[in-house]
């Protein structure tokens, strides 16, 4: 049986939303709010209006165009003016539950989940300058305190002191930044020597500023270079690796034999958090609000994973053994063990809830209903 089709009782694809405040920018530019929440409800209300939407773009084909549809991009040509409702696991922001709920909402359970042994993923979904790097802690600088990195390496760290005694822990994090949607020959010369490839490692910088207790584990962090330019359409996963050896309690005391293998039992769990790249496929460019189209631009990856979510997500096929296509993509493949199986996934959909943005975030937020 495919690893999809062995899935808990329990739905293995939680997907919350969350609204960003309106940024200086955006006020500076007068922009009017268009998203609001359906009071005691996980419910976004979001509307279009006619001056929101962006000139029809330009598809290149009839295929290309049902691709769109069927991936839950929206219809590039039919877009739909009016007021959209979805219903999400939850909505974080705005008049929605605090933020700050978030954590113990949909990660901490994850963290927990790591010391039993269950693999999860973690995706930020959304448009550029949506809030997901704030959100997810990605950036290593400014508010990188409050995203969920941070935390999720203190509330590890602080299990694993408690549970030391009984268990040996080995804790591995690896970062890698690559626009997976790039082939190697077409990819901008690394600053390291030697093929680019996830492996390279680069001693952190990042480790010692945030002094992790690192000297008690045995805890390494992996980087690829600063690779930061194209950034936006670059997913950036941050991995984490659990390893326990859990020493059991012998049948009759005084019968432990501390080199007894007998006696313990081996656990190994993978947490990824992922920053994903950005979702748009119109891009917005000068202050004084003119538009312009780039070429449609969507990241395979993001097709992919769509995919891969909405079989995972839709219980009847699940049921029925459906095919989840990870091979389809570097970025799916890469999380194949993390996601569907015993593994829990949570969706983040970051959104603004600025009206310039309008169309995108109802994008962003067809998306994210599809993999519910
Ligand atoms: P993305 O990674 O999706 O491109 P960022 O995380 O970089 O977006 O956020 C874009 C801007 O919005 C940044 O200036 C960031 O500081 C701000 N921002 C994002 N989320 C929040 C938030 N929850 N509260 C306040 N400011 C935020
Ligand atoms: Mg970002």
């Amino acid at each position: 049986a495919s690893p999809a089709t062995n899935g808990g009782e329990d739905c293995c694809v939680k997907v919350a939303v969350h609204i960003r405040p309106l940024i200086a920018d955006e006020r500076a530019q007068g922009c009017k709010d268009c998203v609001t929440v359906v009071s005691g409800k996980p419910q976004v209300r979001t509307i279009l209006l006619p001056h929101n939407v962006y000139e029809s773009e330009r598809v290149e084909s009839e295929k290309q165009k049902s691709q769109l549809r069927l991936d839950g991009f929206g219809d590039s040509n039919g877009v739909q003016i009016g007021t959209h409702s979805f219903t999400f696991d939850h909505v974080y922001g705005s008049s929605g539950t605090p933020s700050s709920a978030m954590f113990e909402d949909c990660i901490a359970p994850l963290v927990d989940g790591l010391f039993q042994g269950y693999n999860a993923t973690v995706l930020a979904y959304g448009q550029t300058g949506s809030g997901k790097t704030y959100t997810m802690g990605t950036g290593f600088k400014d508010g990188f305190q409050m995203g969920i990195i941070p935390q999720v390496m203190n509330v590890l760290f602080r299990k694993i002191e408690t549970l030391k005694h009984q268990t040996e822990f080995q804790l591995h994090v690896s970062f890698i930044e690559r626009d997976f949607g790039v082939k190697d020959s077409e990819r901008r010369s690394e600053r390291f020597a030697g093929s680019c490839d996830f492996e390279q490692i680069r001693y952190c910088e990042w480790a010692r500023r945030y002094s992790f207790p690192c000297i008690k584990y045995r805890y390494m962090l992996m980087l690829t270079t600063n690779y930061r330019k194209d950034l936006c359409r670059s997913h950036a996963i941050f991995t984490i690796t659990l390893e326990q050896m859990r020493k059991l309690n012998p049948v009759f005391p005084g019968d432990s034999n501390p080199n007894d293998s007998m006696n313990e039992e081996y656990l190994c769990a993978k947490l990824h958090l992922v920053d994903l790249a950005g979702s748009e496929r119109a891009k917005r460019t000068g202050s004084d609000g003119m538009r312009f189209k780039e070429g449609v631009h969507i990241n395979k990856g993001l097709l992919a994973l769509g995919n891969v979510i909405s079989a995972l997500g839709d219980e009847k096929k699940r049921k029925e053994g459906v095919h989840v296509p990870y091979r389809d993509s570097k970025l799916t493949r890469l999380l194949q063990d993390s996601l569907g199986g015993n593994s829990r996934t949570v969706m983040i959909a970051c959104i603004s809830p600025a009206d310039i943005n309008a169309e995108e975030t109802l994008n962003t937020l067809k998306y994210a209903n599809r993999a519910r």
